[in-house]
């Protein structure tokens, strides 16, 4: 079964197609949280951002960094975010590896994060020995 994203590419369902290369496409999401919010996704169907040869990460992020310019400019942005979500719990509804690029405006309401969490005296470097001891 292919992804919904496959069948964009493939042209058997319609989309606003942005940009696209032989390797990735850009198109424009059908539920933004603002207009104009864009997905950038690499041709092949890579589950994560894990499973993208780090061979295409370039391409992938030359044609994110193309998309948010033409965001500012379209819409004359302060700024936007980008982003991914990775795997169900991380609210990843398509599981075709995509970028997120979304414009952002003053007082837009629009939140990532709620209930920061503090670390504890050394709580930081241990946490940072665990990962480092798993980076290779
Ligand atoms: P995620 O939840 O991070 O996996 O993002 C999937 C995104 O794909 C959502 O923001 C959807 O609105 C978007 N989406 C799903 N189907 C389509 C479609 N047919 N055309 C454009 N965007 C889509």
């Amino acid at each position: 079964m292919s992804t919904i994203f496959t069948k964009i590419i493939n042209r058997e369902i319609p989309a606003e197609i942005l940009y696209e290369t032989d390797n990735v496409i850009s198109i424009i999401d059908i539920m933004p949280i603002h207009y104009g919010h864009a997905l950038i996704i690499p041709k092949k169907e890579y589950k994560t951002f894990l499973d993208v040869p780090e061979a295409e990460l370039k391409e992938l992020l030359a044609v994110t960094q193309l998309i948010a310019k033409a965001l500012v400019k379209t819409f004359k942005l302060e700024g936007f975010n980008f982003f991914s979500n990775n795997g169900e719990i991380a609210g990843q509804s398509v599981h075709h590896f995509h970028i997120h690029v979304t414009p952002r405006y003053p007082n837009d309401k629009v939140s990532f994060a709620h209930n920061l969490k503090k670390y504890n005296e050394g709580q930081m470097k241990e946490v940072a020995d665990k990962i480092r001891a798993n980076i290779s």
